[in-house]
């Protein structure tokens, strides 16, 4: 997979000139963020990180995975609607992990009570590693599927423009003019929209949840200003607000002092450090409601990694996905290894396997966010620790994909210019909207290629490891 530029990628003179070009274009542009040391304010913003080049990705494999979104839509979208599914495949995972366990709970609660909610809307990334064969083949391989607060689809919408220019200052004229267009930003905005309409309120509003730190504000901000300009009304509020500000009436619509709410949109509550009492009971209250939730959390249940591995079990996908075994083929085809550790034999056995070849797999707790997986030598005391123990059970095992690396350049505020070995994850953006029982909407909404330095195992743009990046078509 040998990129277009190895003649430049080691020429000092040209990687300085065009790096200082590349920073300018990434402020122009909007590829922005708040700085570490002002979070809350946007009078001091820099460049948030990327790579120089665009990196290499595989024609076929990029392709595969905008085949595979609709698919994966349609799947979120039924397990999110199979209790009986999510109940026993979260049975162990809810005994030893408390923050599934809490929201396992609010979904139960709802479901008591009865749905309010009859438009979803699903925003949600699938992500994905070229995992390098023996032969040299790459194959595209599933790392995790985000069915809440996907992040970087506004910042990515601009990526393309400055890495055109870049390779324009390198004189790569003619791969400049093969960088393909991309607007995330734009189909979630639509999908937003989508709900919004459904919902049927002229007056109502989306609200975007959003965290008390807002470093990735201007992200966000390419989606909301999708929705001004389509003159739907945008309010931006944290879970305290909600806790204190919010309100249901008695057909459980969802008011924030006085203001009708049409669409919640989390970019936030994935973790449990943005949970106090406050904000699970603010939680509560949203899921209650008659709002449009993105996601209800029956779907962000559904993007748990325990989820993931037990779709990975033959036979799990075909009674999720009745009559539509191309689907089933389609999605199957993406699966990495993936592995049980629940307490009994199979467990026992690749607990063992995995403690006598750490570097094969990858620890996976229910964590979202970048930097809570273990890898190798980690990996192998900690499963160590835990193998005899129920709490084995909040982890999933997962074959570790080997990516064939390439040199590029991590451009970072206030960090040395320097080559680095590194490897990429493609993430498209799919958006679905559900009225009732017909899916009215289901797209592929772009792409985000995020690429990292090879001593990283773990990635993530927002937990400072990760870069944003732009495929270049091999
Ligand atoms: P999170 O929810 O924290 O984003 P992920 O499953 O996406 O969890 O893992 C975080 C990062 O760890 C990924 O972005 C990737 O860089 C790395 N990673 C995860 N799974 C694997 C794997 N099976 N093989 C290699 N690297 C992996
Ligand atoms: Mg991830």
């Amino acid at each position: 997979m040998a990129a277009a530029w190895q003649d430049v990628v080691r020429d000092a003179a040209a990687v300085r000139e065009a790096a200082a070009v590349a920073v300018d274009a990434a402020l122009l542009a909007g590829v922005l963020m708040r700085t570490g040391e002002q979070p809350h304010a946007s009078d001091v913003v820099n460049y948030a990180p990327f790579t120089l080049l665009p990196s290499a990705v595989p024609r076929a494999l990029f392709e595969q995975a905008y085949a595979v979104q609709q698919d994966f839509n349609l799947l979120v979208d039924a397990i999110s609607q199979n209790k009986e599914f999510l109940e026993q495949t979260l049975a162990s995972t809810i005994k030893v992990d408390d923050f599934t366990a809490r929201l396992f709970r609010i979904y139960m609660q709802v479901l008591e009570e009865g749905l309010a909610q009859t438009v979803f809307l699903g925003i949600n990334r699938s992500d994905y590693m070229f995992d390098c064969g023996q032969d040299g083949t790459a194959a595209l391989r599933q790392i995790e599927i985000n069915t809440i607060a996907a992040s970087f689809g506004g910042l990515t919408s601009r990526t393309a423009d400055v890495h055109g220019l870049v390779l324009r200052v390198l004189g790569k004229t003619e791969e400049a003019s093969h960088l393909l267009p991309n607007n995330p930003a734009k189909g979630l905005a639509l999908g937003i929209a989508k709900a919004w309409e459904l919902y049927g309120s002229q007056r109502a509003v989306v609200m975007f949840l959003v965290e008390e730190v807002q470093r990735n504000i201007f992200d966000q901000r390419y989606v909301e200003n999708e929705l001004w300009n389509r003159n739907i009304r945008v309010i931006r509020k944290r879970f305290r607000d909600v806790f204190e500000q919010g309100s249901l009436d008695a057909s459980r619509r969802l008011y924030m002092d006085g203001q009708e709410v049409a669409v919640v949109y989390y970019r936030e509550g994935y973790v449990p450090q943005n949970y106090d009492q406050q904000n699970w009971e603010a939680r509560l209250l949203l899921e209650r409601s008659r709002a449009v939730k993105c996601p209800d959390i029956a779907t962000q249940l559904a993007g748990t990694k325990k989820v993931q591995q037990e779709l990975s079990r033959p036979g799990t996908l075909e009674k999720l996905l009745p009559g539509r075994p191309e689907a089933v083929a389609r999605i199957r085809a993406t699966f990495a290894g993936l592995y049980s550790l629940d307490e009994g034999e199979e467990g026992d056995r690749i607990a063992a396997t995995a403690i006598a070849n750490p570097d094969r797999f990858v620890l996976k707790p229910q964590r979202e966010g970048g930097g809570n997986n273990l890898y190798g030598e980690e990996l192998k005391q900690v499963l160590e620790k835990i193998k005899d123990s129920p709490e084995r059970t909040s982890y999933i095992l997962m074959d570790k994909i080997k990516p064939q690396p390439a040199l590029n350049y991590l451009l970072r505020a206030h960090s040395p210019l320097q080559v680095s070995e590194c490897v990429s994850e493609l993430g498209i953006f799919g958006v679905y909207v559900r009225q009732g029982q017909e899916l009215v909407l289901n797209q592929a909404a772009g792409h985000l290629l995020r690429t990292k330095a090879v001593e990283h195992a773990d990635g993530g743009v927002a937990a400072g490891v990760a870069v944003l990046d732009t495929p270049f078509l091999v």
